[in-house]
């Protein structure tokens, strides 16, 4: 990881334990811990190690990376108790949305890529 981005964002100062974080998964590759200003009872944000500004700059070599965050995102929610559990066609309980805010029209703030994973009981910020 080159300094200035070690410098300059705060996740990657998350990832290299230089800011304190409620993390709740980490490996070699991501680290998955809470909102600090959670939108919803539970919310947490999956980030990978490598620091990558946004959804737009990733390419084919990105794939196995991205595809791992969605389905650790699905495992996440599941431990956090917001997973969703299927009852048959279309029906069941719980649940939870993925997102990726991407650039100043997708509302992201932190120039380095997050999978924002909310859930829990309504009302969230900001959803309906
Ligand atoms: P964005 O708008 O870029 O998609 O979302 C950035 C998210 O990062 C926001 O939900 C914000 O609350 C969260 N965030 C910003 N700084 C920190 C921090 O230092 N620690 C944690 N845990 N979350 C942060
Ligand atoms: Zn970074």
């Amino acid at each position: 990881m080159a300094e200035n981005e070690l410098n300059d964002c705060i996740f990657c100062k998350i990832a290299a334990k230089q800011i304190p974080s409620k993390s709740v998964y980490e490996d070699d590759d991501v680290i998955a811990f809470h909102d600090i200003n959670p939108a919803a009872p539970v919310h947490l944000l999956i980030v990978p190690k490598e620091h990558i500004p946004t959804l737009a700059d990733c390419d084919e070599k990105h794939s196995a990376l991205l595809g791992k965050m969605m389905l650790l995102a699905s495992r996440l929610a599941q431990e956090q108790g917001i997973g969703y559990v299927a009852n048959g066609e279309g029906v069941g309980t719980g649940g939870f949305r993925t997102q990726f805010n991407v650039g100043p029209a997708g509302g992201q703030e932190v120039y380095h890529i997050h999978l924002h994973v909310y859930g829990g009981p309504r009302p969230w910020r900001g959803f309906r």
